[in-house]
């Protein structure tokens, strides 16, 4: 038999519930994939024991004939969502020891829907970054290298984590959190399957907040069925998040490999940027061919507003996480300084030691933006640009069914290449951070490699809610793609 980490997630579904393995076995069998690839440093707490206790209870559903639709399945938590009980950091010094009483939503109904967690992934601090460089936990390495060459790579980020254990088998499936692409920066940038869905699709509740407006939770998976599937546990209406919609979520793995012909593919132009990688814009040209022979009509289209994209993007996001991150004084839960006078210089120091750079840097703009005499000159603006690139999108939409782009603007990088200018790393969500400001759904599926060895990524952007169609147009460039390449597994 092959091994039970090549099975996909699909595929492990069908295998656990013909009793072919027992969700003991394969959950054992991740726990020491993950052990023997510290290596990555793709986790922050193994939870070895919670993890055997749930797939037992899952190999006795199994037994009776019962389960739900992850039964057994083993997955991987990105340390932003909170789980009861289990210590959840947020990749910062300033949760150190949070334990939270409760359970968020969306891990909630993967549990409901059977899924065993095997622990909590890395990530960067509160989500900021793109690269994983910012964790208070060390940088996550890329299971994948360039050809003959040792460099330590970046998975991208902020998900970062939950990348790099998928792309290394090291659970079946993971979930992730984009606020601006860091599910499908860090999926393009390791060969997997990100999905960001509309918001309001999955519930926020339980998930540490870095910009509520924008922030959205979905999977990083082995390929587009396995996304499908952890999407339909993940998503749902939820009383407890009043962003979240009421409607009904479709069965998404019923899209897949129905016909996309007839279906019009936008081709925004302002996506082609200076000095891209001649690959990347090869590849999305090979993109664009492939749902042309699938029977899709190419339509080019233009969003004049993108290059206002990031700028918003980097007002509207510290803003609401100089307010989310107000919340950490050392007073409840976390970090608290050993050193101060008074009240004051309690909040403070404990603030100076328990927020990383790249956090302190955002609660600074964001309190900059959101200060009397400045608000209305940046805050203010960058919330009209949003709505404005929010109806260009819809403009677009009479038009067109999914738009096609590249899912970032280079290859995994080097761990230390871009730290020491902030801009260049901002950079690398030139083509994501659109769909967050816009609220629509945006995956990226593995597309080919580039002459290095590193893989590369498309995006599908689609109408608000429609996630059916975009799974729909995933699987046909997945098919095309026929992408199967693996990274040597030199850490295990
Ligand atoms: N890289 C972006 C940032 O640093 C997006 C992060 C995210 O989507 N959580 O803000």
């Amino acid at each position: 038999m092959t091994d039970i980490s090549d099975l996909t997630l699909a595929k492990l579904r069908d295998a656990l519930k013909e009793k072919k393995i027992s969700a003991a076995e394969a959950t054992d069998d991740y726990l020491s994939r993950l052990e023997a690839a510290s290596e990555l440093n793709a986790v922050i707490t193994l939870t070895a024991d919670k993890a055997r206790d749930m797939a037992k209870a899952s190999d006795a559903r199994l037994a009776k004939g019962e389960g739900g639709a992850l039964e057994g399945a083993p997955l991987g938590i990105k340390d932003l969502f909170c789980t009861k009980g289990v210590l959840t950091t947020a990749g910062s010094h300033i949760l150190d020891g949070f334990t939270p009483r409760y359970e968020s939503t969306v891990t909630s109904n993967l549990w409901r829907d059977g899924a065993v967690m095997l622990g909590k992934l890395n990530m960067d601090e509160f989500a900021m970054g793109s690269s994983n460089e910012t964790s208070f936990y060390g940088p996550v390495v890329n299971p994948w290298r360039r050809e003959g060459d040792k460099t330590p790579l970046t998975p991208g980020g902020s998900s970062g984590g939950s990348a790099a254990s998928v792309a290394g088998h090291l659970c079946a499936a993971a979930t992730a959190t984009d606020t601006g692409g860091s599910i499908r920066q860090p999926a393009s940038l390791t060969a997997t399957v990100g999905v960001k869905p509309t918001y309001g699709r999955c519930s926020r509740w339980g998930i540490v907040a870095f910009a509520s407006s924008l922030d959205q939770a979905g999977p990083i998976a082995r390929d587009t069925r396995d996304a499908a599937i952890m999407l339909k546990s993940m998503a749902g209406h939820d009383p407890k998040d009043s962003t979240s919609i009421d409607r009904p979520v479709p069965d998404y793995e019923a899209a897949l490999g129905q016909s996309v012909k007839g279906l019009r593919i936008g081709v925004p132009k302002e996506y082609r940027l200076d000095g891209m990688p001649a690959e990347i814009e090869m590849l999305w040209r090979q993109g664009i061919s492939w749902m042309k022979d699938a029977g899709c009509e190419i339509v080019d289209i233009s969003l004049p507003l993108t290059k206002y994209a990031l700028p918003v993007y980097y007002i509207v996001a510290p803003a609401e996480a100089s307010s989310n991150l107000a919340r950490y004084d050392g007073v409840k839960f976390g970090h608290r300084a050993k050193d101060f006078d008074d009240i004051t210089s309690m909040y403070e120091n404990s603030r100076a030691e328990g927020f990383g750079d790249e956090v302190k840097r955002r609660i600074l703009i964001g309190t900059y933006v959101l200060s009397a005499g400045y608000y209305d000159a940046y805050y203010l603006r960058a919330q009209k640009v949003r709505k404005k690139i929010f109806d260009e999108f819809t403009r677009a939409y009479e038009k067109v069914d999914l738009i096609l782009t590249p899912s970032a603007p280079s290859a995994a990088f080097g761990l230390g290449e871009k730290t020491a200018d902030p801009v260049q790393m901002y950079l690398n969500d030139v083509f994501t951070v659109t769909a967050n400001l816009a609220g629509l759904p945006g995956a990226s599926v593995p597309a080919g490699l580039d002459a290095q060895g590193l893989p590369l990524g498309l995006q599908l952007l689609a109408r608000p809610f429609d996630e059916e169609t975009m799974f729909k147009g995933m699987y046909a460039l997945e098919q095309a793609a026929g992408f199967t390449a693996r990274p040597d597994e030199w850490w295990a």
